[in-house]
């Protein structure tokens, strides 16, 4: 190969230029309407064409048709322009010459006319290196040149130029090189090479060559040598130390079939690679079947898995071990997996609403949406079993133990008046024999005992009490007992469809009403409120003669 191909394909017209239209566009019109200003900068990435832009403007300038975004390449003029010879076109390396003699020689020649052309131009490469001496020099020159004298400055790093300078010329921007238009590119002169390639292959060369054309074609030389005259994107992985693409598909693979042994065996494969180009690569890898709406993965599962490379990206920079980096990354992404997505965990929540808890035996199979209720009353057989296998009587246990478990008054208070009757179309029929201080307790836990109810019987379970004169650890459970008339039947209406649950007009019976301060304001809150009953509870009127009002009067301040 005889020239490397940056140099060899370097655009020589505003047409050649890669991804950057726009200031083409712009440099065109400017030149064909004769809007020229005196001074130009050219910022952007390193490789995004800023040279080349500037080396064509200047041809442009110079040739003897110009100035004209289309030079004829045939003049004088375009021929030492194209070999970088032009007398009048004056390049300048701001990063080795910095110093302000560098600046005061420049300004000297700018004292003197073109010696051919038109135009005399100063084309400024790294200007951001200048010193701050040198850059006031330049001012004045830079605000108000000869008619003759062009400025084409350009920098990597135009936030370091001084506001004078920047205020004094007109600044293009130069974006990045979207990989599209590289990787065609490279299509374009490996074909002109007659070079094969598979396009995978590019790529990743120009992933590689992160945005810069330079760097990417510079990287292009090295895979045409490494590869043997056919670029292949296992050659293209081993010359840039990267993961073979089907190495990648293989972790994909156990990723998602949780194959955590096979994971261990390729971790300590990708040992020998930098874990940083590793999960840049599986970034990289990501990227590509979202766009290729790869159905693998779910888009949570793309958002997860970034989220985790991400993470593993910041832990590298604080020095954190690299082969346990990419292990917890692997791991994490094994078990990001498994969780569900919300639309299936409301699905299970909505399932379990429905169900008896812990109903999760065998046969709970077929009946896993809606407690099936029994058809007929079995108000002899307190201890029905339920289609889950497991009793009423059992769940009542196990509302006893949460009661006791949540709080040891109440539990044994509990225990000791309530009485399991039955549960029957979701309606948990209990006999309270509670009076006074044990009604009391029941009464102030009402909203607990609620709670449990719902939380061990299903959410729509109601509670209705029946009140007896036996406590309940003497009761031998007569049948006979549920049929007794009670005051509380009257008051529930059993009817009623309301979801409420029942306990809300529940009273534990025999409690008193009002028997001090403190039972009497929960009882208010336990039945719908009224202002005016409130006003009369003991603690406001308590209240209400403790504060007597005052009349305040404020005054501005003179
Ligand atoms: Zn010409």
């Amino acid at each position: 190969m005889s020239q490397v191909l940056a140099l060899k394909y370097r655009p020589s017209s505003f047409d050649k230029l890669i991804g950057q239209e726009a200031i083409a566009q712009t440099l065109s019109l400017a030149l064909n309407q004769d809007r020229l200003s005196h001074a130009y900068l050219f910022s952007g990435l390193r490789g995004s064409g800023k040279t080349s832009t500037a080396r064509i403007f200047a041809k442009a300038l110079v040739c003897e048709n110009g100035p004209t975004s289309t030079p004829c390449e045939t003049c004088e003029h375009c021929l030492s322009a194209n070999e970088n010879r032009h007398i009048d076109i004056i390049e300048m390396d701001a990063a080795s010459n910095r110093g302000i003699d560098d600046i005061r020689e420049l300004i000297e020649s700018t004292k003197y006319k073109p010696s051919s052309a038109r135009f005399k131009i100063f084309i400024i490469d790294e200007v951001h290196m200048l010193t701050t001496q040198a850059f006031n020099a330049l001012l004045k020159t830079l605000e108000e040149p000869p008619s003759y004298v062009k400025f084409i400055l350009a920098t990597t790093d135009p936030l370091k130029l001084p506001a004078t300078i920047l205020s004094r010329v007109q600044h293009f921007r130069f974006k990045q090189i979207k990989q599209s238009d590289v990787v065609n590119h490279l299509c374009h002169i490996l074909n002109l090479e007659n070079i094969e390639y598979e396009k995978e292959a590019l790529e990743m060369i120009s992933r590689a060559g992160n945005g810069s054309l330079r760097d990417t074609l510079t990287l292009l030389d090295q895979a045409i040598i490494f590869s043997k005259g056919y670029i292949t994107p296992e050659n293209v992985a081993s010359m840039l130390g990267l993961l073979d693409p089907k190495q990648l598909d293989i972790l994909f693979t156990a990723i998602l079939n949780r194959n955590k042994l096979e994971l261990l065996a390729m971790i300590k494969e990708l040992e020998s690679y930098e874990c940083e180009v590793v999960l840049d690569e599986l970034i990289a890898y990501l990227k590509n079947a979202f766009f290729e709406q790869d159905r693998r993965f779910s888009t949570l599962l793309y958002e997860r898995f970034f989220k985790i490379l991400s993470e593993a990206k910041s832990l590298l920079y604080i020095n954190a071990d690299n082969g346990f980096v990419l292990s917890l990354v692997l791991f994490k992404m094994v078990e990001a997996t498994n969780i569900k997505t919300i639309e299936e965990m409301i699905d299970s929540l909505e399932k379990e609403k429905f169900r008896l808890p812990a109903a999760t035996t065998e046969s709970s199979e077929q009946h896993e949406e809606v407690v099936p209720l029994k058809e007929t009353p079995k108000e002899t057989e307190p201890t029905s079993v339920q289609d889950h296998g497991v009793t009423d009587a059992q769940l009542y246990a196990r509302l006893c133990e949460k009661l006791l478990d949540r709080n040891v008054e109440l539990g044994e208070c509990f225990q000791k008046h309530i009485r399991f009757e039955r549960f029957q179309d979701r309606v948990l029929t209990l006999n309270s024999s509670a009076k006074d201080e044990s009604a009391k307790i029941l009464k102030h836990n009402s909203a607990i005992i609620r709670h449990f109810v719902q939380d061990v019987f299903g959410f729509e379970s109601q509670i209705k009490i029946v009140k007896t004169d036996a406590p309940a650890t003497q009761i031998a459970a007569p049948a006979s007992l549920t049929h007794e008339p009670s005051a509380m039947l009257e008051d529930l209406p059993l009817e009623d469809d309301s979801n409420y649950s029942m306990i809300e007009n529940t009273t534990f019976e025999g409690a008193p009403q009002s028997e001090s301060c403190a039972t009497g304001a929960m009882m208010s809150m336990q039945k719908e409120l009224d202002a005016t009953e409130i006003l009369n509870t003991p603690f406001v009127q308590k209240a209400t003669d403790l504060f007597v009002a005052q009349k305040i009067q404020i005054r501005q301040k003179v």
